[in-house]
């Protein structure tokens, strides 16, 4: 499957729809291909402002979307001015994607 910023785009608009109730603001897509040497399938990074993320080109389809769930959470962290980790907050919507997706 080849991944484009306009197939991540797609997938953010289904997921910002079905998860973030339309809350988040598009943040900057890019495919990555840092799997061999930084051993990530994905990053969100905040930028002055912006935001960005980069989901590994060799993540298989499934992954590929589970690591964009994964991000746009962190987006939606960002964007609310909250620390980006992994902690209570971010298991929450974990669970609500789970009930979604899955
Ligand atoms: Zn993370």
């Amino acid at each position: 499957m080849k991944y484009t910023k306009k197939y991540m785009q797609e997938l953010f608009h289904y997921i910002n729809l079905e998860l973030f109730d339309n809350m988040l603001d598009m943040p900057y897509f890019n495919v990555s291909n840092y799997k061999y040497t930084y051993d990530a399938y994905g990053w969100c990074q905040d930028y002055k402002g912006n935001t960005f993320v980069g989901i590994d080109k060799t993540n298989n389809p499934a992954d590929f979307f589970t690591t964009m769930v994964h991000e746009l959470i962190h987006v939606w962290q960002v964007q609310n001015d909250k620390p980006m980790n992994h902690k209570k907050e971010f298991k929450k919507w974990c669970d609500k994607a789970y009930e979604i997706f899955y």
